[in-house]
């Protein structure tokens, strides 16, 4: 099967022209201006951009949380990421209390094989650590499992102490995986929620005013201090607070390599959400939580100057009938997390580009080269070239559309940006050269998807 995709605009993190691209069964094999080789399937991309497949380096599918399980599995959420313009992900691969990383790693495999419709890896949450697990991650590592997340949050369920997080941030320095820090200070956190909580305060506003900016400031200083002692690259996740932005670009000023995501919601959302009627506000309740309005300017800037090096979604949906409602009378048993991974690339298209925020091809780095780059995709992943897989999003500038749960393909039943208009939507999508969304409609398969064997650090 060849594909050729004609008279659009290639657009990668350092280029745009006008040009062709043919895909010889998975690859790209060339580019050029007017090719004219035989193709199985021409596709005529005309006053469109032709983008490198978006990847989401921060996706929960599938995964237990508070009692219950997000509302997406591998099926349904891979299906949503790939009508959004995402055609691979890095979920996370869960080690509980007294089992080995490869136990965790088989069970999430097994989570996605048959199901994800695009291609897969996975980071591995580590919630304990002794010198059969410091063995395994290097094990880990080799079978491209090379990224390591660890919490400063959740204490007795994932927090790690600081001796345990030094410990794998040594290890990555020998095996060559990243650490990925949840940088929050659970103790305080804790401490904070059963205080409100004995005052009475239930509603789901408190979560975000238990977790104060500042605690996760901190976090993100300690986390980065810990790095530099192990002379190690550190990659902080969900970045939300101006506060935390502060300390990853005071340490990258120094020279050192801190790199921090952020994720739409602290772009386009903030605390005021926490405030809408009844129990609304619990649709917004993720951790790190919302943050005040002013922020939203603070990230766009990190993300323009490359103090924030990427855009992912911490998608980890949960309906409100039945999940969220868990937390009715407590805000702190409300499950924590919220859909994002469709939505993506035309939320950050049409708030980023389309008023000067950032350039087109600080857009594609945003969302695919620089994710790529650092969890060991690249150049397979993350860009237009011959060689690279045939990951293609063929994008409509000028389309409008109304973002609406009951349009979008995530299994859940509320949207946090419903009734919003983003200009600039997902017209066709390739996986591996598979035209996969097509008008709107998936036209791949369930299991079509590939687990990816990521790199190590270069
Ligand atoms: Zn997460």
């Amino acid at each position: 099967m060849s594909l050729l995709i004609k008279n659009g605009t290639i657009v990668t993190a350092t280029d745009q022209y006008k040009g062709d691209v043919f895909v010889d069964g998975e690859k790209i094999s060339a580019i050029g201006t007017a090719l004219t080789m035989p193709a199985d399937r021409v596709i005529d991309a005309k006053g469109k951009y032709v983008l490198p497949g978006g990847i989401d380096v921060h996706t929960h599918l599938d995964i237990p949380f508070g009692g219950t399980t997000s509302s997406d599995d591998f099926e349904t959420g891979t299906i949503a990421a790939a009508h959004g313009g995402t055609t691979t992900i890095v979920d996370f691969a869960i080690q509980y209390h007294g089992q080995t990383l490869h136990h965790a790693w088989e069970t999430w495999m097994k989570k996605a094989e048959g199901k994800a419709a695009i291609d897969y890896g996975f980071h591995m949450i580590m919630t304990e650590l002794n010198d059969q697990v410091e063995q395994e991650m290097d094990a880990l590592v080799r079978q491209g499992v090379t990224s390591f997340k660890l919490f400063m949050a959740y204490p007795g369920v994932f927090m790690l102490d600081d001796a345990s997080i030094f410990k794998a941030l040594l290890r990555t320095g020998k095996n060559g995986g990243t650490i990925c820090m949840h940088a929050e200070n659970g103790g305080v956190i804790d401490v904070m929620v059963k205080k409100a909580l004995a005052e009475g305060k239930t509603a789901p506003k408190y979560h975000a005013l238990t977790r104060p900016a500042r605690a996760e400031a901190e976090a993100t200083h300690r986390a980065i201090a810990l790095a530099e002692i192990a002379d190690v690259p550190i990659y902080i996740v969900h970045l939300s607070a101006a506060e935390a932005l502060e300390m990853v670009t005071e340490a990258r000023d120094r020279g050192l390599p801190a790199y921090a995501e952020t994720c739409p919601q602290y772009l386009f959302l903030s605390y005021d959400n926490y405030e809408e009627p009844g129990f609304d506000g619990a649709k917004y309740v993720m951790s790190p939580p919302l943050r005040a309005k002013e922020t939203q300017d603070r990230l766009w800037r990190g993300l323009a100057f490359n103090d924030l090096q990427a855009v992912s979604t911490d998608h980890c949906p949960f309906c409100m009938k039945e999940q969220k409602v868990l937390g009715e009378n407590d805000f702190s048993k409300i499950p924590n997390g919220a859909p994002g991974i469709e939505t993506r690339m035309s939320l950050v298209y049409d708030g980023g580009v389309r008023t000067g925020k950032i350039s087109l091809n600080r857009f594609v780095e945003l969302t695919s080269t620089s994710p790529a780059k650092i969890f060991g995709l690249f150049p397979r992943k993350g860009t237009i070239a011959p060689g690279s897989d045939g990951d293609i999003v063929i994008f409509d500038p000028e389309k409008k559309t109304t973002l609406s749960a009951k349009t979008l393909h995530m299994r859940v039943d509320y949207n946090p940006y419903e009734g919003r208009e983003v200009t600039g939507v997902t017209d066709t999508v390739i996986s591996r050269g598979r035209v996969i969304v097509e008008s709107g409609k998936f036209t791949g398969n369930a299991g079509g998807g590939a687990f990816l064997k990521r790199a190590i650090r270069s």
